[in-house]
This record gives C-alpha cells, sequence and structure tokens, in this order.
C-alpha cells in the first residue's frame, strides 16, 4: 500500500490524472484524466456497462446535461440539495460546517442531520479554529449552500437551468417514452453513464471529491406489489454488512454474511437492494477492488434521503479512510409521483389485471341547470369538486345536502341536484406509479480505488520498484511490446508486426523501444500493464522455432513461448480462462536475466 502521497505523485508524472487549467493557476475541484487515466476509467465504464447493461438486460440512455429549473424544483434539488457552508471572516476560505464538527468531535458521526443552527451552535461551543488559517470559526453563520451550478439556456436573460447534479434526473423525466419502449411491462431498468457536476464547498484528496464527476447509475422500475428480484443468482454472494445498529456502538462491529441471510433476517430491508449489493459485490471483485478493504456501511435514520426506506453505501478504505463509492437506495415512488405532480405527461404505468374486474364506483351527474342560475361563474368547479368527493367519500352524499370547498368558500348542493349514484363499472387494469431501486457508482472513485488498492512496492533483480497490480481487463495498457534493442531491424520487424497483430485482434497495445529493457519494464509496471512481450536474439536464432518472452508483472516471472501463440495466450490471460502460472506449467521459463540488461 501506498501513502496518498505517492500515488497522487504517480498519478500525475505517469498521466493517470492531474489538478486542471493548471497553465491558468488550477481551478480546485477539476481533474483532467490523461492518457493512462483516461484508458483506465473508460476500462470500468466498459467494465460496468457490462455488467449493469448488458448482462442485466437493461436499456442505457445518454440525456443533456443542463437541465431546466423546473426539473429541479420537481426533484426537490433546488430547495434541499445543500450542504453546510461556513466562512472565515479572517482568510475567506470555504468549509463544510458539518465536516469541521464530525473531524472535532468522536461522538458527532452524522452532523448534517443536526441542522445548520445546531452546528453553527457546536463549533461556537468546541470553539474551532479555521483549518487554513487557524483564526476562530465561533460565531460565524452557518448557511445552507446550494450545490448546484446555475446557467442560462439561450442568449439574453434565457431560461435558468442548472448541470444536473446526479445522471438519474435525466432518466426520471424522460420516463413516459421509456416505458412505451419497455413496452410498459415492469420491472424494467434504464443506465446511464455521464457527468455529474456540483458546487462543493470544499473539493478534496485529488479526484474523491470534485466538482465535476462521472456516475454510472442504473434506475430500476417496479412494481413494488409483485416484482420480486432474482435474488437466487445473488444469495451466496459472501458480503462485509456494517448495519446503522452497530455504527451507534462505540465497540459496533462488522456482520459476514450472505445475501441471501441478510434479507432473511431483515438486515437489509429492501430484496432488491440487497440484489444489486449482491451484483456490486462480483463486480467490484471482478475489476480489482481489495475485497479486505471493502464494506457495505448502511446509512444511519439521520442521513438517508427523506424519501429512502433503505439505503447502503458501497465504501473501499483510502488510506485509512472509507469513502463512499457507491450508494443503493430504495427510492420508493418518491421520483415519479414528483415528476407526475409537476410535469404534463404521465408518469405512471397501465397494469392490467389478469381478468377484467367488477367495481362499484360512486359517480355523480351534477344538473347544471339547477347549479348554473344558483351559483353562476362557480357552478362548473363546483362540479368538479363533487365528482372528485364522490371519489374520495361516497358517504358525504347520505344526508338532504353535501357541501364542498371551492378556493377555500364551502358551498352546500341538493344531493338530488348532484345527481350521485353507485355504478357497477368493468375495469381492465389500474395505473400505477412504479417504485424505484438505485445503484449509483462514482466512477472516479473507483477509478481511484483501483489505484491505491492496486498500488505496490517489493524488490526485483535488487532493486525497489513500485508497480500497479490493476486486473488486466482493466489496466490502461493490456500488452507493451518491446524489441529488446532498437538497432536491429529483424527485433524491430518482429515486434511491429506482434503489436499490429496484437491490435487488429483489439488488444491494446503500447510499443516501446526507447531505453534498457529494464527502464521499459519498470515504466510499464508503474502504469500497471499486465503483459510484457519482448523479442530477442535469442528467440529468432534459436532452433528453428520463433519465439518471444511473456513477462508477467506481478511476479516479474518470464516464460518463452512460441511466436504464433502470443495471440491466443494472451486473449485467454485476458478472458481470466487461464492463469499466467498454468502457462509458466507449459512452457519454459527465463530467468530475469532480461529484465536486468
Ligand atoms: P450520491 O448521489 O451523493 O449518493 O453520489 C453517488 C456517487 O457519486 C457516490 O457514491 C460517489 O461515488 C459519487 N460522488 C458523489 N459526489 C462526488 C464528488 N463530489 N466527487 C466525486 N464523486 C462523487
Amino acid at each position: 500500500m501506498g501513502t496518498q502521497r505517492d500515488l497522487m505523485e504517480l498519478a500525475k508524472r505517469r498521466g493517470f490524472f492531474f489538478g486542471s487549467n493548471g497553465a491558468y493557476g488550477g481551478t480546485a475541484g477539476f481533474y483532467t484524466f490523461g492518457p493512462e487515466g483516461a484508458a483506465l476509467k473508460h476500462n470500468v465504464e466498459s467494465a460496468w456497462r457490462d455488467q449493469f447493461t448488458v448482462r442485466l438486460g437493461n436499456d442505457e440512455i445518454e440525456a443533456p446535461t443542463i437541465m431546466p429549473e423546473a426539473v429541479f424544483e420537481a426533484s426537490g434539488h433546488l430547495d434541499g440539495f445543500d450542504d453546510m457552508l461556513v466562512e472565515c471572516a479572517e482568510c475567506g476560505t470555504s468549509h463544510r460546517a458539518d465536516h469541521l464538527i464530525e473531524d472535532a468531535v468522536d461522538e458527532i458521526e452524522d452532523a448534517e442531520a443536526l441542522g445548520s443552527k445546531k452546528v453553527g451552535d457546536l463549533i461556537a461551543e468546541h470553539d474551532l479554529a479555521c483549518p487554513t488559517c487557524g483564526a476562530s470559526l465561533a460565531g460565524e453563520p452557518v448557511e445552507d449552500f446550494n450545490l448546484m451550478f446555475e446557467t442560462s439556456i439561450g442568449p439574453g436573460t434565457g431560461q435558468p437551468g442548472y448541470m444536473r447534479p446526479e445522471t438519474a434526473q435525466g432518466i426520471f423525466v424522460e420516463f413516459p417514452r421509456l416505458k412505451e419502449y419497455a413496452r410498459g411491462q415492469l420491472p424494467f431498468g434504464v443506465t446511464q453513464i455521464g457527468t455529474a457536476y456540483r458546487n462543493e464547498i470544499s473539493p478534496r484528496r485529488g479526484i474523491i471529491r470534485v466538482r465535476e464527476f462521472t456516475q454510472a447509475e442504473l434506475e430500476q422500475f417496479i412494481d413494488p406489489k409483485e416484482d420480486e428480484p432474482p435474488l437466487g443468482e445473488v444469495e451466496d454472494v459472501a458480503v462485509t454488512l456494517y448495519p446503522a445498529t452497530e455504527q451507534h456502538d462505540a465497540d459496533g462491529d462488522y456482520l459476514t454474511t450472505t445475501i441471501g441471510e441478510a434479507v432473511e433476517k431483515e438486515v437489509i430491508g429492501s430484496p432488491w437492494v440487497a440484489y444489486f449489493m449482491g451484483v456490486a459485490q462480483g463486480w467490484y471483485e471482478r475489476v480489482g477492488v481489495d475485497m479486505d478493504r471493502f464494506r457495505f456501511r448502511q446509512h444511519l435514520a439521520g442521513e438517508r434521503a427523506h424519501y429512502a426506506a433503505d439505503c447502503w453505501d458501497a465504501e473501499s478504505e483510502i488510506d485509512g479512510n472509507w469513502i463512499e463509492i457507491a450508494g443503493f437506495a430504495y427510492r420508493s415512488d418518491y421520483d415519479l409521483l414528483k415528476h407526475g405532480a409537476y410535469a404534463e405527461d404521465r408518469f405512471t404505468v397501465f397494469k392490467r389485471y389478469d381478468e377484467p374486474v367488477t367495481v362499484e364506483k360512486a359517480v355523480v351527474d351534477p344538473d347544471m341547470s339547477a347549479l348554473g342560475p344558483e351559483f353562476g361563474g362557480t357552478a362548473s368547479d363546483i362540479a368538479a369538486a363533487l365528482e372528485a368527493l364522490a371519489d374520495a367519500d361516497p358517504d358525504a352524499f347520505d344526508g338532504d345536502e353535501v357541501t364542498v370547498d371551492v378556493d377555500g368558500e364551502r358551498y352546500s348542493v341538493d344531493t338530488d341536484v348532484a345527481n350521485f349514484a353507485v355504478e357497477t363499472q368493468t375495469e381492465a387494469g389500474e395505473h400505477i406509479t412504479p417504485h424505484v431501486v438505485e445503484p449509483s457508482f462514482g466512477v472516479g472513485r473507483t477509478v481511484y480505488t483501483l489505484l491505491e488498492h492496486g498500488y505496490r512496492e517489493d524488490e526485483v533483480d535488487g532493486e525497489t520498484r513500485t508497480y500497479l497490480s490493476l486486473a488486466p481487463e482493466i489496466a490502461p495498457t493490456t500488452v507493451a511490446v518491446f524489441p529488446l534493442v532498437s538497432n536491429d531491424d529483424a527485433l524491430v520487424d518482429v515486434a511491429t508486426d506482434i503489436s499490429r497483430t496484437l491490435r487488429q485482434a483489439g488488444v491494446s497495445v503500447s510499443y516501446d523501444d526507447s531505453g534498457s529493457i529494464g527502464r521499459r519494464y519498470r515504466r510499464q509496471d508503474e502504469v500497471g500493464t499486465p503483459f510484457c512481450v519482448t523479442v530477442d536474439q535469442d528467440g529468432l536464432e534459436g532452433d528453428g522455432q520463433n519465439t518471444v518472452t511473456l513477462r508477467e508483472r506481478d511476479s516479474a516471472a518470464q516464460i518463452r513461448l512460441p511466436l504464433d501463440r502470443v495471440a491466443d495466450e494472451i486473449a485467454a490471460l485476458v478472458a481470466d480462462e487461464q492463469t499466467f502460472d498454468e502457462l509458466h506449467g507449459r512452457y519454459s521459463a527465463v530467468d530475469t536475466d532480461v529484465t536486468a540488461a
């Protein structure tokens, strides 16, 4: 394990990521993924797409990142997507007030739940100082700061718009169309990988808390009464859980269990949430997260969004701290009900019954020739109010008179004039608002976790080396190809040929002929390239069959294999159909002299 400083230095030097706009003094909270980082990030996204879109049979969409104000009025972000801000009067630096309190007071783990007034009082009580300049923050106001970036759509004053703070809203607002593509059948899932923007008060720790980041989200739409997840697929998956009850306890413990047992014992309240946690566990293992430094933590009651029935985070351990890398939330019908109330389209699904059902329905047929003369312009509103009342409270029509409210005024109408009746009707189905279950992954935080969990130092050929133990599927480059020396045309020709063949087979290849072979191996180790192929004179001058060496990154072990087997053997290694150890048994080993050359 490296320190965070070692990793940040490596990330910058080798082109994984670095602070953006350095030539203009840098912009806090924005990072550029360099060539190695962009390749790594895309590989993480592809692996996510493979699991959560393709293998789960979902549909992927790509929505705009700017959305009009009305969307965020409906979603609640305009009013409530706030963090607590306290500003230092001395140096002007902004801080997350809740984080300051959590860092300073051991017993407080979730200061956000206390509200800004209380957090302000606590800052004064504990006489907290500004982490930047040391001035006292006691008495400074704690404000709710909305994290959305505002913009305007179109020229002039335009229409107010916001950069989306989560990709999810792009899926919810298109639900009326998306349900048609799903032929109106629940359950169905829609995924999206894209950028989200949050004007974080204090971006920190490299790409872990930034102002622009990539999310990979799945919105699973279900009928809560009928749809069950295919729990059998993940019931035996072993997980480490950190339930809310344990977090209150000073010596609270993890629960090591299986997904099946956690559902049975109701440790995880929603089987759908549990299902996605099981799928995610397998996926994190696949991409190379160290599962000894990974857990699922349940949200404390005050931490949960108000609509979320149960919520768990996937967390990875980074340099001694746990960070949230994904959230699993049961969002209920909150989002679709909200958009249904604000927007014009229908955010429901028509659920057809197996057999049509006969229902008794209370109806009215108000006599307008009586209502009109009596109530004038209000008559039609009164008629509508009578219809709504018949539906909601048929007993209200039991007496001689019925009373309704219109715009705060009460109106009494003869029950005879309302023409109340109970009719028998046949219904083929009903309109229901689906519930939403959401696994939401941070791509940048996953990338960071893979780098930190894969960071290793060891000794090879008497020298300390640094390498990234990344899964072959995820590593920015899969194979590096080297001619042992660059001034031998025969070696260069064969090496170039191997590069071309591998690239044509879809393998990402880095060709390198500069510097000593040892230096080239170190360069590839540092960017996590799992395999290196070296073309040397021994292989070309041998007993008739041309051979090359294949080196595996973590062990630095090498074998010699026939040239015409290179592409197939590497393909099988990358597809996890064989291990390097198995290959080692089938081909002759080479001692590491080549490395030292
Ligand atoms: P949330 O909607 O807050 O649960 O965020 C979903 C996921 O997005 C989290 O699990 C993180 O992995 C990621 N995320 C949230 N905020 C940030 C940020 N400021 N920088 C990087 N990743 C973030």
